[in-house]
Parts: C-alpha cells; sequence; structure tokens
C-alpha cells in the first residue's frame, strides 16, 4: 500500500508566506503597492464604519487594493465581539461583508477579530453565516497549518524578528509550513520601520519554493485538501472541490484535479 500523506501546496510546494493587515488606515495603500512590487500577497481587513474617514483608506483605494490582494473583514464599527449580545456581534460582522462586498466585487468570505478576541458561540455563529477563517492576534512563532481555521493564530507581528523567524521557516525540511505576519500598516509609520520591511520582502521575494498567498487563498485550498474523498485502502481518490489539490504519494507530490476521481 502506497504511503498517502495530506501534505502539500500548489505545485507540490510545502511552504506558504501570507500577509494580514488591520484597521484600514490609509498608509495600506503604500504597503499594498510594497507587496504587490514583490509578489507578495496580502490580506487588509477593513472597518467599513471608517472607510473614507480622515486618516482612513477611501472606498477608490480598497477597490484598487483589491484587485491585486484580498479585501476581508474587521468588523464595522471594531469593537469587542465577543463582549457584545450574538445577534449585535454578528451584525457588526455581516454588515461589515455587505459593505465590503460593494467594493470588492465577490464574495467575500475571511476576517480578523478586532482586538483578536472571540468567544465559541461566536465562532459557531460566524461559521454559519459564511465566514471561512478568523485570525487571532495570537503570536506562535511557529509555522502550523491551522487546526481550525476560525481560531487562525498567526506566526508574529510585523514588529519581530521576522528575519531569524524567516530563517527558522526555511530551514524546517518536512511538512506544510505557513509563514504568517500580522499588523498595521500605520505602525510602519508610527516605528519608521517601512525599511525594514521592504528590505525584509526583498529578501523573500522570487523564491520559487513559497507560495504567496492570501490568507482566503490558504484557506481555501486547506479545506479542499481537507475535503478529498479516499477509498478505504487510499488507492482511490475524488476531490470534489473547485481546487487542484497536491499529494504526497510515497513522498512524491502528485496532483489530483479539481473535480477528478483519479487512482493513486
Ligand atoms: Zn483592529
Amino acid at each position: 500500500m502506497k504511503k498517502i500523506a495530506l501534505d502539500c501546496l500548489p505545485e507540490g510546494k510545502q511552504k506558504a508566506v501570507t500577509m494580514s493587515f488591520d484597521d484600514g488606515k490609509t498608509a495600506d495603500v503604500r504597503l499594498a503597492k510594497l507587496f504587490r512590487e514583490r509578489g507578495v500577497k496580502a490580506t487588509f481587513h477593513y472597518n467599513s464604519g471608517n472607510i473614507g474617514r480622515e486618516t482612513y483608506v477611501t472606498e477608490e483605494q480598497v477597490r484598487e487594493i483589491g484587485r491585486y490582494h484580498e479585501i476581508s473583514v474587521h468588523s464595522c464599527t471594531h469593537p469587542f465581539l465577543d463582549r457584545l449580545p450574538l445577534p449585535a456581534a454578528v451584525s457588526e460582522v455581516m454588515e461589515d461583508r455587505r459593505q465590503l462586498e460593494k467594493l470588492a466585487d465577490k464574495p467575500v468570505r475571511g476576517m480578523s477579530y478586532p482586538y483578536g478576541t472571540y468567544s465559541e458561540a461566536l465562532v459557531n455563529a460566524l461559521r454559519a453565516c459564511g465566514i471561512e477563517y478568523a485570525r487571532t492576534i495570537q503570536n506562535t512563532g511557529e509555522f502550523d497549518v491551522p487546526e481550525d481555521l476560525m481560531k487562525w493564530h498567526p506566526t508574529c507581528h510585523q514588529s519581530h524578528d521576522l528575519d531569524g523567524l524567516y530563517q527558522r521557516f526555511l530551514n524546517k525540511k518536512k511538512h506544510i509550513r505557513i509563514f504568517y505576519v500580522w499588523g498595521h500598516s500605520y505602525e510602519f509609520d508610527r516605528d519608521q520601520s517601512w525599511e525594514r520591511m521592504e528590505a525584509f520582502c526583498d529578501r523573500i521575494a522570487g523564491d520559487p519554493r513559497i507560495w504567496y498567498a492570501t490568507n482566503l487563498e490558504l484557506a481555501d485550498y486547506i479545506t479542499a485538501m481537507r475535503s478529498l474523498k479516499f477509498s478505504v485502502d487510499c488507492s482511490y481518490v475524488y476531490n470534489p472541490s473547485a481546487a487542484d489539490v497536491w499529494i504526497l504519494v510515497d513522498d512524491v507530490p502528485v496532483k489530483v484535479p479539481a473535480g477528478a476521481q483519479m487512482q493513486v
């Protein structure tokens, strides 16, 4: 019997880099451009109640950022969602989603929790409302695939030792690893750390071993990978999703095309 492992990203890669920035201040425009010029993909989480206000991005800027990066929910008004009555918390998320979808021109399916706080009741309600991943602010210092996409803990904050952590990430030899950085674009202004981020992105850009993905692209892939259907003896696999998925068969990457049923 062949050895099967759900342990591959697209094209048989095993490493991904993703960026996640909150609150929608005007510095998002510079940050989105910095990433785009280096082929790095990011997710920007917006409070629709703030879009267009002084020091915040405009609707047109959100549209522009969304052409390359992902636009994602951060609630309408940035409350502690876990301390609101549940219907009010759900409204904060759904209304934000409704407003952002007018700018994204597609379903907006991800979010980050304001202040990183959540409850089990909130997670269950949001999942039922079509939110497919949600990021916390619990830095793990690690690169693991999230067990529960609704409690997606990042690797580190933008101010942490990116170079040191990245070297440790590259040194990992086995399994899917995700280098996940979160933060706020305005902190680069406040801390005068733009050059540091530019240098870091120059360092990580253009590496054929890396999949540069938005949060949602990763979430969609992980969901598709976990949705593969195998026969009991694992000799047949069916991929019901609309995404190609790669698996390891005796440690060799094998593509399972979208919608295909095949012998492995
Ligand atoms: Zn925030």
